[in-house]
C-alpha cells in the first residue's frame, strides 16, 4: 500500500481543567489514504472534534508525531501551517461558519484570495463550483439570504476553492434538516468518488454507514477502525486550473480584501467609527488651529515691525532687554537725542517716554498707554492717519498739550474717530486737545486691544510726569549706513556721555528675533497641550480596535482555518485603525479650516497662517497614531490560535 497522506503517532492532547490534566486523546495511532473516505464516530465529549483539529491544523497544542504529506506538521511556523491549510485542506463546519458580510462568491472567493490566485479566474471558479452545486441562482446572496442546507453548500464550494485534497468536515449535517443532510452526504459522496480525501466527524450511525472506512473513538481512544472497501485510487483535482498571479498582485489582492474588510467593519459600526474618529479629530483640528494661529499672530507682528523699517535703532536704559533695574537708570536724556541728531548717521532722531494714564472725556474714562514722542515718530514708524495731523517741531518745543489717539482710544472715548477731533480730553490731570487719529496697530493674540495716547514727549516730561530722563531714543539711519557701524558709534557716543554703559541698543531684527522666538515658544507650548488630545484620541482608537478584533474573533478563526496568514489578519485591523486615523485627520484640518474661517468672521483682525507643512506632518501624525495604537490590538488578533479563536460564540 501507498504512503498515507495523514500518519499520526501516539497523539495526545491535554486540556488543563483546574488544577489538573485532562487527557482527552490518549496515544491515538491513525494513518489515511489519499482518496478514502473516513467517519470518525464516537459519542459526544469523546475527542472527535479534538482530533479533528489536530488533523487540520488548527490546533497547535498537543504532542507525538503528525506527518502530512510526508511533512513533519510540529515543524511548521504558524505561516507555514496556514499555508498547509490554505493549499491542502478543506473545512466544513456545523454551523457552516461564513463570513456574514460577504456574498456567496466572495465567501467561497477567500481562501483563493489568501492563496494569491488571478482575480479573474478566482471569481470564475467560485462562480463554477456554486453553480455545480446548484447555487448558480444565489451567487451574490449574504449568507443570512440563504437556507441552512445553501449555507453548507456555500461552505462546500469554499472548502473546494483551493482544490480540497483533503476535506474535513466536522458533523456537517448536524444543523441541517435530514433532506439537506441526505443531499450533502450525497455530494461528499461524488467529492469522494472524484478523488477527495474526505474525513467526517459524526456521532449518526447512518451517516457513518454511507463511508468507506469506520473509525470509533471513546474516551480519547481509538476502539475500532473498519473498512468497508478499498480506497478509491485517484487523486483529486489540484487546484484545478488556479492560475497563481504575480507575487505583487497577489499582494495587493490581499491587501485588497484586508482593506474592503476594514471598510465593511466600519461601516457596520457608523456611530461607533464616528465617536472613535471624533478624538482624532478634535486633537488634529486643534494641533493645526494652534500653530496656524500662533504662525497668523506672529506674522502680523512681524509685518507691523516691517513697516518700521530695518534701519530703526533703539536705545533703552538698563544693561538688556530684561535689565530689572532699568526703571531706575534715569542717564538717557534729551540732551542724548540732541547729540545723536548732530551725527550725520542719523536720520531722524525721537526721543520716547511712556507711562500710563487714566484718561477722561465728560463721563467716560478708561486706562490708556500715554506715550511722549518726537515730530517724526509717526513717520519713522510708518503709521497712518485716519484724520487730523501729528505735532510738529514748535509743539515739541512749547510742550503743547496735543495729543494723537489711536482708533481704539477714539472710539472708547468718543464712538468714531471723526468727533474727536478737536475734543479736549484729560489725561491724568492735564487736559489736552485731540489733534490725530491713527489706525490700530495689532499685535497678534488679541495684544492689540489697549487704548493708545501720543504727545511730544516734552509735554509728558514736563508737564504730566515731571521727569528730566527719557524711555528710550529710537534712531532712524540714513539710508547708506551700515547698521553695524552706526550702532558702534552710538555706543561709543553715549559711553562717553554717561561714563558707563548702561544702555542697551536694539535694531528691529533683534527685536523681530525675541517676537519670533517668543512666538514660538508660545506656539509650541499650546500645540502640546493640543497633542495630548491626540494621544488621547489615539487611545480611544485601540480600545475600539481592541472591542472589534474580540467582536470578530470568530471571524478571525474563520479566516485562519481557511488560510489566512498571520500578516493578513494583522493587516486588515491594522487598517481599519489607520483609515480611522487618516479620516479623522483629514475631517480634523477641515474642521481646522472651518474653525478659522469662523473666527476671522467674528474677529476680523485675528489671522490664521496655514502651512502645508503642519498639515501634512498632522496627517502623518494621525497616520501614526492609527499604526501605534492599532498595533497592539491588530497583533492580538493575527496571534489568536484557530481553534480557541473558532470556538468563541
Ligand atoms: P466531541 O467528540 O463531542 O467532539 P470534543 O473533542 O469536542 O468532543 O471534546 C472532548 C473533551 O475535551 C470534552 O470532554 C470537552 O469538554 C473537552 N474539551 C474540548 N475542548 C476543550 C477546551 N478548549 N478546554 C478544556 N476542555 C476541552
Ligand atoms: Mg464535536
Amino acid at each position: 500500500m501507498s504512503q498515507p497522506i495523514i500518519s499520526i503517532r501516539k497523539l495526545r492532547r491535554e486540556y488543563q481543567a483546574g488544577d489538573e490534566k485532562l487527557a482527552v486523546l490518549k496515544d491515538v495511532d491513525l494513518d489515511v489514504h489519499a482518496g478514502e473516505m473516513v467517519a470518525i464516530i464516537g459519542q459526544s465529549g469523546s475527542g472527535k472534534s479534538t482530533l479533528m483539529n489536530v488533523l487540520g491544523c488548527l490546533d497547535d497544542g498537543w504532542t507525538g508525531s503528525y506527518t502530512f504529506a510526508g511533512k513533519d506538521v510540529r515543524k511548521l511556523s504558524a505561516d507555514g501551517l496556514a499555508e498547509l491549510r490554505r493549499e491542502h485542506f478543506g473545512f466544513i463546519f456545523q454551523r457552516y461558519q461564513l463570513l456574514t458580510e460577504l456574498d456567496a462568491v466572495e465567501n467561497v472567493e477567500v481562501p483563493a484570495v489568501y492563496a494569491g490566485a488571478d482575480r479573474k479566474r478566482r471569481r470564475q471558479r467560485a462562480a463554477d463550483l456554486l453553480t455545480r452545486l446548484g447555487l448558480g441562482e444565489r451567487l451574490s446572496h449574504k449568507p443570512s439570504e440563504l437556507s441552512g442546507g445553501q449555507q453548507q453548500r456555500v461552505s462546500v464550494a469554499r472548502a473546494l476553492m483551493n482544490g480540497g485534497e483533503v476535506i474535513l468536515a466536522d458533523e456537517p449535517t448536524g444543523a441541517l434538516d435530514s433532506r439537506s443532510g441526505t443531499e450533502l452526504m450525497a455530494l461528499l459522496q461524488e467529492l469522494h468518488g472524484e478523488g477527495h480525501t474526505i474525513i467526517i466527524v459524526t456521532h449518526d450511525p447512518e451517516i457513518a454507514a454511507q463511508c468507506q472506512r469506520v473509525v470509533e473513538i471513546k474516551d480519547g481512544v481509538i476502539i475500532s477502525d473498519t473498512a468497508k472497501t478499498a480506497a478509491v485510487s485517484g487523486r483529486a483535482e489540484q487546484a484545478a486550473g488556479l492560475r497563481r498571479a504575480p507575487l505583487w498582485r497577489g499582494g495587493i489582492d490581499r491587501f485588497g480584501e484586508a482593506f474592503s474588510m476594514a471598510v465593511r467593519a466600519m461601516g457596520a459600526h457608523r456611530l461607533r467609527t464616528f465617536l472613535t474618529m471624533l478624538g482624532i479629530i478634535i486633537g488634529i483640528a486643534s494641533v493645526v488651529s494652534v500653530v496656524a494661529l500662533g504662525q497668523g499672530s506672529q506674522q502680523q507682528v512681524l509685518e507691523s515691525i516691517s513697516a518700521i523699517g530695518t534701519n530703526t535703532i533703539n536705545i533703552m536704559p538698563g544693561t538688556s532687554a530684561a535689565d530689572r533695574r532699568a526703571g531706575n537708570i534715569r542717564t538717557l536724556v534729551p540732551a542724548d537725542a540732541e547729540a545723536l541728531a548732530a551725527e550725520s548717521f542719523a536720520d531722524s532722531v525721537t526721543p520716547q517716554v511712556s507711562s500710563s494714564q487714566r484718561v477722561g472725556y465728560r463721563n467716560v474714562s478708561a486706562n490708556a498707554s500715554v506715550s511722549g514722542v518726537g515730530a517724526d515718530y509717526f513717520r519713522v514708524n510708518g503709521r497712518t492717519f485716519i484724520t487730523g495731523v501729528t505735532f510738529n517741531q514748535t509743539s515739541v518745543d512749547t510742550r503743547s498739550q496735543e495729543a494723537i489717539l489711536d482708533e481704539t482710544a477714539a472710539q472708547t472715548l468718543f464712538g468714531d474717530s471723526r468727533s474727536a477731533l478737536g475734543q479736549v480730553i484729560i489725561l491724568g490731570n492735564v487736559p489736552v486737545r485731540v489733534i490725530g487719529v491713527i489706525e490700530d496697530q495689532t499685535l497678534g493674540f488679541g495684544f492689540g486691544n489697549q487704548l493708545n495716547v501720543w504727545l511730544p514727549y516734552t509735554t509728558v516730561m514736563s508737564r504730566m510726569l515731571g521727569q528730566r530722563h527719557l524711555s528710550a531714543i529710537s534712531v532712524r539711519l540714513a539710508d547708506t549706513v551700515d547698521a553695524t557701524e552706526a550702532e558702534n558709534l552710538i555706543t561709543a557716543i553715549l559711553r562717553q556721555r554717561h561714563g558707563v554703559v548702561d544702555f542697551t541698543l536694539q535694531n528691529t531684527d533683534t527685536i523681530r528675533e525675541t517676537i519670533q522666538s517668543t512666538t514660538q515658544t508660545l506656539t509650541l507650548l499650546i500645540s502640546a497641550i493640543a497633542l495630548i488630545s491626540l494621544v488621547v484620541g489615539g487611545i480611544g482608537v485601540m480600545n475600539i480596535m481592541l472591542v472589534s478584533v474580540s467582536e470578530r474573533t470568530k471571524e478571525i478563526g474563520v479566516r485562519m482555518a481557511i488560510g489566512a496568514r498571520q500578516a493578513d489578519i494583522m493587516q486588515q485591523f491594522l487598517i481599519e485603525a489607520v483609515l480611522v486615523c487618516i479620516i479623522g485627520g483629514l475631517a480634523g484640518v477641515g474642521l481646522s479650516f472651518a474653525f478659522g474661517q469662523g473666527l476671522t468672521a467674528l474677529m476680523p483682525d485675528a489671522r490664521l497662517d496655514y502651512s502645508l507643512s503642519t498639515i501634512v506632518a498632522a496627517f502623518i501624525s494621525s497616520s501614526l497614531i492609527g499604526i501605534v495604537f492599532g498595533f497592539m490590538p491588530a497583533r492580538s488578533a493575527a496571534r489568536l490560535d484557530p481553534v480557541d479563536a473558532l470556538a468563541r460564540e
